[in-house]
């Protein structure tokens, strides 16, 4: 029998997980039902994938160091990486300007929908402001100094500090490589074998993601608030949501083709796992360890540049973020009825690609570092609580665009330095 892709299962899992939250809904009890007894498998296949992503990064990172020749690579490698993580940000920026003022669709909110999402959701809306506002109130060199952990143990216990184990893999690999041959043999031996390890227990996890999705999607659709909302944010979502699929179906794979002469919808295709798990979990580090899968096995990408681009892409180039906070930014703007100049959404320009560097890659971290690029613009943050109820499904496709993002990157570095093989399948 010929044996089901993996993106078709996930895709299975997604549509029953969605089906069983439909019918869930009907019945009496039926969400509790679905947030007691599924949910929770969605949350531990969620964590799995998260438990894998600090070891990860460490073994294939001072796998991928080591094993190169001399440090010059490494350094025209992450030159390249930073240039393209920096124009594809700053491309999904300005197409997010260009989309929000288009449509305009703050215009369409009426003062009492206004009022009445400022009453509902104002607490939240708060709650993510005083997140923001402690990052916001160190120094301008604050970002760069927390990349140098002072203790590599307490920068592994947390997810949210993978800057910091990238530096010390990193580190590691590089201080191996100026050292004699012998003297790091028996270290790198382990960290060869520790590296095959890990992904196979990424193999493995990776077999319950049908069930992973399932869930999943059942609980975020039992859990999602009334059609009404919908309604009245119709427009801004629908503008958040065309300019994230333009830049996923057009602006990618027009760079795939460009850069690689590879056929974009074999591309898509290729690295399709990797996307329906960004959908599914609304984060670009748990979906990591997919990620650097399918950009090496199915794409073809050398080790050598995925275990590099892909950690540091997962962490800092959010182009589908920034994309975001430029349409939300404007949104709120409009509904308050404010007109903003043109020097003002220049300015949204640099606040939201440096907002979406720092935003960290799990669910909401797009609109905690929302507040930063209002505050810049000087429009008022309690128009957080506008788009609060709506962020859900549009963090699922920003983290789509994010993660596609990664891979892109990932390609045409490989394709630039000779190190891209012809595809899998
Ligand atoms: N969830 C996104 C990610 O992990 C970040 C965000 O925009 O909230 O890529």
């Amino acid at each position: 029998m010929k044996r089901i892709p993996l993106y078709v299962k996930i895709i299975g899992g997604m549509l029953l997980g969605v089906l069983f939250a439909v019918a869930a809904i009907q019945f009496d009890g039926g969400v509790k039902f679905t947030k007691d007894w599924i949910k929770p498998f969605g949350n531990m296949f969620i964590n799995l994938l998260k438990l894998i992503a600090v070891p990860l990064i460490l073994a294939s990172l001072v796998k991928g160091v080591s094993d190169l020749k001399d440090i010059s690579k490494l350094s025209k490698m992450g030159l390249r990486a930073i240039t393209f993580y920096l124009f594809t940000t700053v491309f999904a920026v300005s197409l997010g300007l260009a989309a929000v003022n288009i449509v305009k669709p703050g215009k369409s909110i009426t003062e009492e929908t206004r009022t009445a999402m400022l009453t509902t959701y104002g607490d939240q809306a708060n709650e993510k402001s005083a997140e923001a506002h402690k990052q916001k109130d160190s120094g301008p060199l604050k970002s760069l100094e927390d990349i140098i952990p002072e203790n590599i143990i307490a920068a592994t216990s947390s997810n949210k500090m993978m800057l910091q184990v990238i530096f010390f893999a990193l580190f590691l690999g590089i201080a191996m490589i100026t050292l004699p041959e012998k003297k790091v043999k028996p270290f790198k031996d382990f960290f060869d074998s520790f590296n095959d390890i890990i992904l196979r227990m990424i193999d493995l996890i990776m077999k319950g993601a049908p069930f992973g999705v399932f869930a999943l999607m059942a609980a975020l659709v039992a859990e999602s608030p009334s059609m009404d909302i919908f309604k009245a944010l119709g427009a801004y979502a629908l503008t958040v949501i065309a300019g994230l699929l333009i830049l996923i179906f057009v602006f990618y794979p027009t760079l795939i083709y460009l850069f690689t002469k590879r056929d974009p919808r074999k591309f898509l295709k290729q690295i399709s796992p990797a996307q329906l798990l960004a959908f599914s979990t609304s984060s670009s580090a748990a979906t990591l360890p997919v990620t650097m899968d399918v950009v090496e096995n199915r794409v073809g990408v050398d080790n050598e540049v995925t275990s590099f681009v892909l950690p540091i892409g997962a962490t800092v180039n959010m182009d589908g973020t920034s994309l975001y906070q430029a349409v939300a930014a404007v949104f709120i703007a409009q509904a308050f009825g404010m007109d903003l100049s043109l020097m003002a959404q220049l300015g949204i320009i640099v606040t939201a690609t440096l907002a979406s560097i720092g935003s960290a890659a799990v669910p909401s971290a797009g609109m905690v570092m929302l507040v930063i690029v209002l505050a810049q613009a000087g429009i008022p943050e309690a128009g957080l609580a506008l788009i609060f109820a709506i962020d859900r499904p549009l963090d699922m496709v920003r983290t789509v665009a994010n993660v596609t993002s990664d891979c892109t990157v990932a390609t045409i570095i490989a394709k630039s330095i000779n190190k891209l093989e012809d595809p899998k399948d």
